[in-house]
């Protein structure tokens, strides 16, 4: 298979941990010299939020988010560098849908435990101009369950400051009904990218709302 970053073979091969999970087997996408660009997230993080930091304490943020409720308990992949934002860039601003499967083997890995998948969903007009919905691409390898829909707000997130975007109303709507979303235990929910976590407490929000009684975390590429 070739790299999707250089075209060169790809020179990376499927880990054990991956081979004998249950799952999809996904084969690694980029090679090992374009995987390097990017800084994966590994030592200690906060325990809120899954930011690279040299301590495991709550850090400024999470504490602001403790101070109104429960913490929601995130996990990245990646740190959102120069390198990641020039890769969030072509995917979705120029909307390079090739790019969907570049990590595709790092999140399986890593998600291969988790119960109820639930993807932070676009909005429609986002969906009509890219043709695709990005969150959908980068987690599709593996089952979801599409239990939110989100209303059309008059400003995209990348174009808000970060006070505008911590202030955004509450704008998901849950799919499923009670007893359906309470089969499941636990929920998972699913984003590129966790910049203030608004999105997300939101998300979680909107499910607890629904009647949901289990745990919520939630997984992104990037923090
Ligand atoms: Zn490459
Ligand atoms: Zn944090």
């Amino acid at each position: 298979m070739r790299c999707i970053g250089c075209d060169r073979p790809t020179d990376r091969s499927l880990q054990l941990t991956t081979l004998f999970a249950h799952g999809p087997l996904l084969a690694p996408r980029l090679c090992h010299s374009c995987l390097s660009r990017f800084c994966l997230i590994t030592g200690a993080t906060c325990v809120g939020c899954g930011r690279m930091q040299p301590t495991e304490q709550l850090c400024s943020d999470c504490r602001k988010w403790e101070h109104q409720g429960r913490l929601l308990h995130n996990r990245a992949l990646f740190a959102y560098d120069a390198s990641m934002k020039a890769w969030i860039y072509q995917y979705k601003g120029l909307g390079d849908y090739r790019l969907h499967v570049a990590f595709q083997d790092l999140i399986a890995a890593r998600l291969r435990h988790a119960a109820a998948l639930v993807p932070i969903p676009s909005e429609p007009k986002h969906f009509e101009l890219r043709g695709f919905d990005p969150i959908i691409g980068l987690f599709g390898c593996l089952r979801l369950r599409s239990w939110l829909r989100k209303t059309a707000t008059e400003r995209p997130q990348a174009q808000k400051t970060r006070q505008e975007r911590l202030k955004t109303p509450q704008s998901f709507h849950v799919l499923a009904s009670e007893q359906m979303l309470n089969r499941a235990r636990q929920i998972t929910l699913l984003d590129d990218l966790y910049t203030t976590g608004r999105t997300l407490y939101h998300a979680r929000d909107a499910l607890v709302a629904a009647g949901f009684k289990g745990t919520i975390d939630s997984f992104t590429l990037i923090r």
